[in-house]
């Protein structure tokens, strides 16, 4: 096929065959589609969107780029969880090993750093020696041994999202609906789940700035999903301020040991409870119980182990990653807090380099951004609001400016 006229055709608002779509995303993964010809079509895709036909096409163009699970007979039930993207969301880490705990199998593919959004896998690889690439007789032991595994896109499993999203990540082209649907659900059907619940955000620091917007990205994801036999429900978020307290790679994962742990925020510990409990029997006291007497700490240590990360780093996280300057953030104004903003924190860290500018950036994993206080809170002028970790001095009334509302 000639790309560059189904390039047209879509930068004109026409709609792609399915046929189209195969010679696309085939040719995109043996790479005789190159990345500005699939820069360019993402970004028509962006501007002139993709009917219901197109998307499941892309959807499942993308799922077959790769192997589909097949799992042996007898075994638990699969179920996971899928985010849309928000700043400080690091509800994974915590989730796939307390969804272990009670018994299912948790396969978990997620992703790097998208836009301004941390990503799951740069979270884990601030962990000393964390493989998130993992072969498929790993994948099955690490299951039957611990009975969760949190791993990436590879050439075998999805390799069309693996090249997409990288590229999505740093052309502007994310915040797309079809391209978050084909995105997310080609990894979820990927998996062959019994049991899928999507986390769908909508505020500053998400995709889906409007509610309606992400509603409508939710029905989108869960017709693909029930109409490939799984059974999928969607959550939808608000995520104006960061979730928890931390948002960076090492400082994330931090907070996920904090959580548990048994401490740790609880808006953090709240919506965890909540989307784990859309996916097991057990109810969110059963789950906090769990978080509460270390069985499901014990169960991210073996996840850790067995991916090869060095489990006794964990609880020294912010000391083994500290970034050179640590400053705090004062709050400019006696009143209370109205505005802690999501979006300028999630750009502030990719700008310090907790995300990446060009594709195959280095990741700095020492910093990011730690909120003291959240909105609601009052708060005094002079009172620390936020710590920023940082390579270099920065000046801290700019960034008051840039992020902090007080009413
Ligand atoms: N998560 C994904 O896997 N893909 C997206 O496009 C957004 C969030």
């Amino acid at each position: 096929m000639h790309i560059p006229s189904l390039i047209e055709k879509k930068r004109d608002g026409g709609a792609l065959t399915a046929q189209e779509i195969g010679s696309l995303i085939r040719g995109y993964v043996l790479g005789a589609v190159p990345d500005y010809q699939m820069a360019a079509l993402a970004m028509a895709v962006f501007f002139r969107g993709m009917d219901d036909a197109e998307t499941t096409a892309l959807t499942m163009e993308m799922r077959n780029s790769g192997d589909v699970f097949a799992w042996p007979a007898g075994t638990p039930p699969k179920v996971d969880k899928h985010s849309t993207g928000g700043v400080g969301d690091k509800v994974s880490l915590i989730l796939a090993p307390l969804l272990a705990c009670e018994g299912v199998w948790v396969p978990m593919v997620s992703g790097r750093g998208l836009g301004f959004t941390g990503g799951t896998l740069d979270k884990l690889e601030s962990i000393p020696g964390f493989r998130v690439s993992l072969a498929w007789p790993e994948m099955l032991s690490q299951l039957e041994k611990v009975g969760c595994f949190i791993a990436g896109q590879t050439e075998n499993f999805c390799p069309a999202d693996k090249k997409l999203y990288a590229l999505r990540d740093v052309t502007g082209t994310v915040a797309s609906l079809q391209l978050i649907v084909a995105s997310i659900m080609s990894k979820k059907l990927a998996e062959s789940l019994d049991r899928l619940v999507l986390d769908v955000k909508f505020g500053r620091g998400a995709f889906m700035q409007k509610r309606e917007d992400a509603q409508k990205l939710a029905d989108a994801m869960v017709a693909v999903g029930r109409g490939a036999g799984v059974e999928t429900q969607a959550l939808l978020n608000p995520m104006d301020q960061p979730l928890g307290r931390a948002a960076g790679n090492a400082l994330e994962v931090a907070e996920c040991v904090d959580v548990l742990c048994g401490g740790g925020p609880e808006d953090l510990i709240d919506l965890t409870l909540e989307l784990a409990a859309k996916l097991v029997p057990a109810g969110k006291d059963k789950l906090r119980s769990r978080l509460e007497d270390g069985s499901a700490w014990q169960k991210f240590v073996a996840m850790v182990e067995a991916q090869g990360g060095e489990a006794p780093v964990l609880e020294k996280m912010r000391e083994i990653h500290r970034a050179p300057v640590v400053t705090e953030i004062p709050s400019p104004a006696t009143g209370t807090l109205t505005k802690l903003d999501a979006l300028e924190i999630g750009r502030l860290c990719v700008e310090l380099g907790a995300g990446r500018a060009k594709a195959g950036d280095a990741i700095d994993f020492s910093v990011g951004v730690e909120s003291l206080k959240k909105q609601g809170d009052s708060v005094r002028a002079g009172d620390p609001v936020l710590c920023v970790h940082s390579r270099q001095a920065i000046d801290p009334a700019m960034i008051a400016a840039r992020i902090l509302a007080i009413a």
